[in-house]
């Protein structure tokens, strides 16, 4: 079975054939990032605006790439949410002609488990399993019984994490995004602030804004007292905190739920601190981890492509009236 799929929900333009939900013909991502920059974050009208720009130069690039004209395709994916609307839409709408035109199935696709299916390129899911998902908009624990079986036991009560990566890196004037950049400078600094850890205790959910604040409140004390503040120890003392919280919690659903198998997805699942940690837990609890190469765990339509496959098993489509929303439940999903 081939799919090409589209996802279009946020400030990546990206489409990509997938066979039998693993098996990458091809994958083409027009990043906006340099458009979104001077901004200091993604402005949803230029985004759309992108979208629309590069929409059918990237499904044909897909195409070219795999050597494939349309009628060798089974069917089209598209990303339906959650995500902008406005460029939610331009994905949804080239899906639905590329559809209509060449009489192919739709499936619609929740982006977050994109971000899961993700690993799926690499190798078989294997059932049962925790994911972890930290993204821009996301940070949630879903616990998996089977193929497209999604229970979430534990979500952010505030901010997302990439999105506090983001917002953190602003304050110690860092690009946009700022999570890589945060990721590098950790690298060269030290815990020297010892940053609030919110574990919450008794529930999976997680908090990351008063972590936030005390970053911005530190760095504001200091410069009133007219201190140096060096911004590698900030970015290692807010990633040290980041890391102990979210692996602290995760491994704590993986004892309680029993699983052996542990999937970290999403845009900061490329963070090299969360990773080495994880890798390091997963070896002492004897757990199989995976997570993406780094190029599936931001956005890319190859996961959207690897999940479809799934959906298509279950006789997952849609009509032609498919719309595109800003917040779907993952749960709904479940199958
Ligand atoms: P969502 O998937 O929740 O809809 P999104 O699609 O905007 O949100 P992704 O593309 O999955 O998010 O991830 C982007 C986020 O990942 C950004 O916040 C970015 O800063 C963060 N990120 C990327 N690389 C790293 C890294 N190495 N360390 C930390 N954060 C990172
Ligand atoms: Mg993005
Ligand atoms: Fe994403």
């Amino acid at each position: 079975i081939t799919i090409l799929s589209i996802e279009t929900s946020c400030d990546e333009t990206a489409c990509s054939i997938v066979r039998n939900g693993s098996e990458l013909l091809s994958n083409v991502v027009v990043s906006q990032i340099e458009s979104h920059k001077r901004f200091g974050g993604v402005v949803p009208e230029v985004a759309s605006r992108h979208h629309v720009e590069s929409i059918t130069l990237v499904i044909e690039q897909a195409l070219e790439e795999a050597s494939m004209t349309p009628d060798m395709l089974d069917a089209v994916a598209v990303t339906e949410g959650p995500g902008l609307i406005g460029a939610l839409l331009v994905g949804i709408n080239a899906a639905k002609a590329f559809s209509f035109a060449h009489d192919l199935p739709l499936i619609p696709v929740h982006h977050i488990a994109g971000h899961i299916y993700a690993n799926q390129l690499e190798e078989e899911l294997t059932f049962p399993l925790m994911a972890l998902i930290v993204s821009g908009g996301h940070t949630e624990l879903i616990y998996m019984k089977d193929h497209l079986n999604f229970e979430v036991i534990g979500e952010t009560r505030d901010d997302a994490v990439g999105e506090a990566y983001d917002k953190v890196a602003r304050v110690i004037g860092l690009p946009y995004p700022g999570g890589p950049h945060i990721d590098r400078l950790s690298k060269e600094g030290k815990d020297t602030f010892d940053f609030p850890r919110a574990y919450l205790e008794g529930s999976y959910d997680f908090s990351f804004s008063g972590l936030k604040s005390a970053v911005i409140n530190s760095l504001h004390n200091h410069r009133q007292k007219g201190l140096e503040v060096d911004p590698k120890d900030v970015a290692s003392s807010f990633q040290h905190s980041v890391v102990d919280v979210l692996t602290s919690k995760t491994m704590q659903a993986v004892e309680e739920y029993k699983v052996k198998h542990l999937i970290i997805a999403g845009g900061v699942a490329a963070n090299s601190g969360l990773r080495a940690r994880f890798e390091q837990l997963a070896r002492m609890h004897n757990i199989n981890l995976h997570i993406p190469a780094l190029k599936f765990c931001t956005d890319n339509a190859a996961m959207i492509g690897a999940a479809a496959y799934q959906l298509y098993l279950k006789d997952h489509f849609s009509d032609l009236n498919l719309n595109g929303r800003n917040f779907i439940d993952i749960e709904e999903y479940t199958h």
